[in-house]
């Protein structure tokens, strides 16, 4: 079942343990993206064609603007009693512990991890990892590919959300020909890319924007080092009406700073942590820059959660920066 990469199952492994199994829970990870419940989805979409039993986890609720997902009211906390030998699938996660403290327990022998992120620490029974594709959802394709299960609308909406996501609609630099091709399969499928871009790229809330504002307003740049970053914090948050989904996109401007070479979000929300997004424009590695805190992710695209207060968040980048030969004096903005 295993090929020469170690800890790599081949597709037909994959879908002989799928075809083997009649019980599944879709598992996608805290605050979740498109990628990883579009991906979860899809699969369970096409397992249910074949008459399987299909629950999706999630620990937290659907964010407002994936609601529009086929499938996505199914996604729950809760998913009471599931039979003997039910296969975990775990999507778009490098690492079990991003699924969250109340996954329900799971017999190990029965785990399927479907993924594109570096480092994945391959801790399923089946590992499924594709680091070139740009979506897990990508990698879902694949599989569903060689199940032969019909590509339903319903299913290529999912598998193009994934795509969008993930190369931030069709901007970065993982946006292949063969991304592109795909998603003109599945929009020749029946997935609505126009309704896709409306629910997550178009329908900003006003306090999602005032908090940009607000953000960007505090927003830093160390043009030697080519380090921008900002922070958001619970008190900006009250003082715009908005939520943590409306720190989304934050991260994404600060990126597109001429001469930014990393980009660093430090959010500040719960008492005695900061989570923290990082993106690069692809001269440094942001994936190395969180594995030193615990973190992970991609090259260009990478998070960590670090104990503490905003300014040891802020010396823990700059320290870990670094040592990936990234020298800025970072210090919390005004
Ligand atoms: P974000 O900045 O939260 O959008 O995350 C960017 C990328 O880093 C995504 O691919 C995430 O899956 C990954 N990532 C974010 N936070 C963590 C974490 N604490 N551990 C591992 N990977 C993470
Ligand atoms: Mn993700
Ligand atoms: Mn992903």
């Amino acid at each position: 079942m295993s090929d020469a990469r170690e800890g790599q199952a081949t597709l037909d492994g994959v879908v002989s343990a799928l075809r083997a199994h009649e019980s599944f829970v879709m598992v996608s990870h805290v605050k979740p993206d498109g990628d990883t419940l579009g991906a979860g989805l899809a699969l369970g979409l096409g397992l249910q064609q074949l008459g399987k039993r299909v629950a999706y986890f999630n620990e937290n609720a659907v964010p407002r603007n994936l609601r529009f997902l086929p499938g996505a009211d199914r996604v729950r906390r809760d998913l009471g009693t599931l039979p003997d030998g039910t296969m975990f699938c775990f999507f778009d996660m490098s690492d079990v512990a991003r699924a969250g403290p109340y996954l329900p327990p799971f017999d190990a022998a029965h785990t399927l991890n479907v993924d594109h992120h570096l480092g994945n620490t391959r801790f399923a029974a089946l590992n499924y990892i594709l680091e070139a594709e740009a979506s897990a959802g990508a990698v879902v394709l694949k599989i569903l590919e060689a199940l032969k299960t019909e590509l339903t609308p319903q299913i290529a909406e999912c598998i193009l959300t994934t795509l969008m996501t993930d190369t931030g609609a069709f901007a970065h630099s993982n946006t292949t020909p063969a991304v592109l091709r795909e998603a003109a399969r599945m929009m020749e499928a029946g997935a609505n890319k126009e309704r896709i871009t409306q629910e997550i790229f178009a329908n900003k809330r006003f306090a999602a924007q005032h908090l940009m504002g607000t953000a960007l307003a505090r927003m830093r740049f160390d043009a030697e080092a080519g380090v921008v970053w900002t922070v958001v914090d619970a008190e900006m948050l009250a003082s715009c009406g908005a939520d943590s989904e409306d720190t989304e996109d934050i991260v994404q401007q600060l990126r597109i700073v001429d001469g930014c070479k990393v980009a660093v979000l430090f959010k500040a929300l719960e008492p005695g942590e900061v989570r923290i997004s990082l993106r690069s424009n692809g001269e440094v590695n942001v994936q190395s820059v969180a594995a030193r805190l615990g973190g992970g992710g991609h090259f260009r695209a990478a998070g960590c959660t670090v104990p503490g207060s905003l300014g040891e968040g802020v010396t823990a980048i700059a320290e870990a920066l670094r040592a990936e030969g990234v020298a800025s004096a970072m210090v919390v903005p005004a």
